[in-house]
């Protein structure tokens, strides 16, 4: 649920308040849409304006698309995936309005222009249509169905990162993310064989995983907690010092599990760097310093091997002598020590401490209470962040890296904009803006969901020939 905290303070009217008010008429009847855009200067307009946020309702969002992602069909036609699925809204003022259910997106696209909420979340699909809970025996609600969710947000990363804090979010914390996505893309589809992943930007500093292979959706509880359980390595909490626990071996060295073997990349100084250590040189020692503090190196000195006493407490005294000494430089000091030990506390001893520490500043943080339950309720994709005003795109795996929220998830301010140079049709205005890739993007998973069907059902209606 949305927190004061997150919802943008008063807002000043905007400077031209004849053009809201032209607005506001065209959102009641059937001004031109145009013209009352266009008499608004992007620079003033605030994309959290709930006039706007209804204008964005109206003639942006993809309605007709995300009904085709959640119903989950082979056709056109509303199935129980959509019909029974539970819709939560959270209204201008705060309230927050659970168990809507809607027969058709047109149903659904009626009623978020009536109530013009701030945002709005999306449930699991129930054995009874969520609307009519009340005419139904409690205990037969029950949840039946739901995409599998993964949720990354920067708040926990701020132990990490040196650039922002807090709500902040630039290009150099988004590479966090990015190798966050990188990583539980390729364990959710390697480990797990899950096709259809669809991940989305929250709109101000994390990204959403939603799984809509039929399979992840129909997981229980226990199932959903066991899979982020097994994807969770991060472990401990903030008060925590050592937050990775993946097992020491013995003096043959430690067998990791190949799925982190592939996201750390090969063992020992020859082998080849896996996303983490890549991300662990370039982002930890290179362009956020985290070692550089007295404070981030005695982080890192505290991860060290305890039974490597004299070695840690030179190290200790040469960082200390040389305060300015960069984090390459440190991580080098540290590599020298393991490399002196000699090949037996090098494998046993430095390798495996060496790659928790790997582990723990670049492993994805997951808040795993998200995955964990059928019935959790997440924001939906391409509601607008009442925040920052970005809409909550859909975001390419394989581009994330590039992907810059600030540059590339566009505000409704840059939307209108596009609009009114288009004059677009109502209900087609995404057409005409730079939200168009980002549909298509939505599009493109859906017939991955929708042909699958289509080969489940076929198959289906074979089993039953078969008598
Ligand atoms: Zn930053």
């Amino acid at each position: 649920m949305a927190s004061a905290a997150t919802l943008p303070a008063a807002r000043p009217p905007p400077r031209d308040l004849d053009a809201h008010d032209k607005l506001a008429l065209d959102v009641e009847g059937d001004a031109d849409l145009d013209r009352a855009i266009a008499a608004f200067d992007e620079s003033t307009m605030d994309s959290a304006d709930p006039m706007v946020v209804m204008s964005y309702y109206r003639h942006l969002l993809p309605f007709r698309q995300l009904f085709t992602w959640l119903n989950r069909a082979s056709g056109s036609a509303p199935s129980r995936n959509f019909t029974h699925r539970e819709f939560a809204f959270t209204l201008q003022n705060e309230a927050y309005l659970r168990y809507n259910s809607f027969g058709t997106w047109e149903e659904l696209r009626k009623e978020v222009l009536r109530l013009n909420p701030a945002r709005f979340e999306i449930g699991p699909v129930y054995t009874a249509k969520p609307k009519d809970r009340k005419t139904v025996q409690k205990t037969s609600f029950k949840p039946v169905s739901r995409e599998f969710v993964l949720d990354i947000d920067m708040t926990d990363y701020d132990e990490i990162r040196t650039c922002c804090s807090g709500k902040g979010i630039c290009r150099r914390c988004w590479a966090f993310i990015a190798v966050a996505v990188e990583v539980l893309d390729a364990a959710l589809r390697t480990d797990f064989g899950f096709r259809h992943l669809l991940w989305v930007y929250s709109g101000r500093r994390g990204i959403h995983c939603w799984i809509s292979d039929e399979e992840a959706c129909a997981l229980p509880d226990d199932a959903r907690k066991a899979i982020v359980g097994w994807l969770e390595v991060i472990k401990g909490g903030a008060s925590a010092v050592k937050k990775v626990d993946v097992g020491s071996g013995g003096t043959s060295g430690r067998n990791l599990h190949p799925s982190l073997r592939r996201a750390l990349g090969g063992e020992g100084p020859g082998g080849a760097s896996g996303p983490l250590k890549r991300a662990f040189v370039d982002i930890i020692l290179t362009d956020q310093e985290c070692f550089r503090s007295a404070e981030g190196y005695n982080r890192l000195l505290a991860l060290l091997p305890a039974s490597e006493q004299e070695a840690v407490s030179k190290l200790r005294s040469k960082w200390d002598a040389s305060p300015s000494r960069s984090s390459l430089d440190k991580w080098q000091d540290v590599m020298d020590c393991a490399n002196r030990a000699g090949e037996l506390r090098s494998r046993t001893t430095w390798r495996p401490a060496m790659e928790d520490i790997v582990l723990q500043y670049t492993y994805p943080r997951i808040d795993a209470e998200v995955s964990k339950h059928m019935n959790h309720l997440l924001k939906a994709p391409f509601v607008v962040h009442p925040g920052t005003g970005r809409v909550c795109v859909p975001v390419d795996p394989a581009k994330v890296h590039a992907f810059d929220p600030q540059r590339d998830a566009p505000t409704v301010a840059q939307l209108f904009k596009d609009l009114n140079r288009s004059r677009a049709q109502e209900g087609q205005g995404w057409e005409k803006t730079g939200l168009k890739p980002f549909v298509q993007m939505l599009e493109k998973h859906c017939k991955g969901v929708a042909d699958e069907a289509r080969v489940r059902n076929r198959a289906k209606g074979l089993d039953q020939m078969d008598f």
